[in-house]
């Protein structure tokens, strides 16, 4: 297998084989995010990415799961995506599903019909990153697409039939959103009814214009109970069904992990418990 530059993969992915169909994003403007900073981005050669699964098939016997890298892979002209769907499912006759990143621009762009002839040719899952529900957080951070965008990807995603997983960051807005960010990301997340939601929460890093923020004093990090308190309002606030939710990412303070609605009040005892431990108070009041 050949990579170019760090590869990333969502944590559910971590056993799959991951094929660069892309290099880095194509936004890339994030300002929280570092992942692909230093990649320009380009859509790979088809035939690079059909030889890396042929040599990725020599090599490994049996592969369950594949995933579709860089950032947006979503981005290549459908008829390409179905040429590689339909290689991997000849070659890969055991593979059960197949994982894509798909920013909500992409999703919009190709026709429901599209998303539906990627599903019936084996694209199983798309990784849609909303980070916030709030308008202002996400043109603060530049995400390049509004809630209302969002929602439609997101919908538009759900009526395909292929199985969408989106990711929120806690602490995304700052001591100043706590409760805008849990709130109108939880309305988000209620409109689109998605089949999985990542929390994740905020890690700084140091190449970021929000890093820079942080050292200049523009962004304050929440403390860990602020973390908790945030992400007890955003799943108060959810109203779903058979949502799979997960917050147990190396990010994260406590490990959360259920099905809503149904497992809501044991998320939120859970939540409750934590808070009682010293370790998640702001230090003055530790030991009280
Ligand atoms: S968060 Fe997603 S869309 Fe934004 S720059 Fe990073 S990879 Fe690209």
């Amino acid at each position: 297998m050949r990579y170019e530059g760090r590869v990333f993969r969502p944590p559910s992915e971590a056993r799959s084989l991951i094929v660069q169909a892309t290099i880095g994003c194509a936004h890339n403007k994030c300002t929280f995010c570092s992942m692909y900073k230093e990649k320009k981005f380009r859509i790979r050669k088809l035939d690079d990415i059909l030889e890396d699964l042929n040599s990725a098939r020599e090599y490994y016997k049996n592969i369950k799961r594949i995933f579709l890298a860089d950032g947006d892979a979503l981005i290549l002209k459908t008829e390409d995506l179905l040429i590689i769907l339909q290689h991997i499912k000849r070659i890969f006759p055991e593979c059960e599903r197949i994982g894509i990143y798909a920013t909500p621009k992409d999703i919009l762009n190709k026709s429901l019909n599209d998303l539906k002839v990627l599903k019936d040719n084996g694209l199983g899952i798309m990784y849609m990153g909303i980070e916030s529900g709030n308008e202002d957080i996400l043109n603060k951070i530049t995400k390049g697409v509004d809630r209302k965008t969002m929602i439609k990807a997101g919908e538009k995603a759900k009526e395909s039939g292929i199985k969408l997983s989106v990711t929120l960051i806690s602490g995304l807005g700052g001591k100043d959103y706590i409760k805008e960010h849990a709130m109108d990301s939880a309305k988000v997340i209620n409109e689109i009814n998605p089949d999985y939601v990542g929390l994740l929460t905020l890690m700084m890093e140091e190449d970021t214009e929000l890093y820079n923020d942080y050292i200049e004093g523009n962004f304050e990090l929440l403390s860990p109970e602020e973390v908790m308190i945030e992400t007890k309002l955003f799943i108060e606030n959810l109203n779903v069904k058979n949502c799979v939710f997960r917050s147990n990412h190396a990010s994260n303070y406590i490990s959360l992990k259920g099905t809503l609605n149904d497992d809501k009040d044991r998320l939120l005892n859970e939540i409750d418990e934590a808070l009682k431990e010293d370790i998640y108070k702001p230090e003055g009041l530790r030991g009280l």
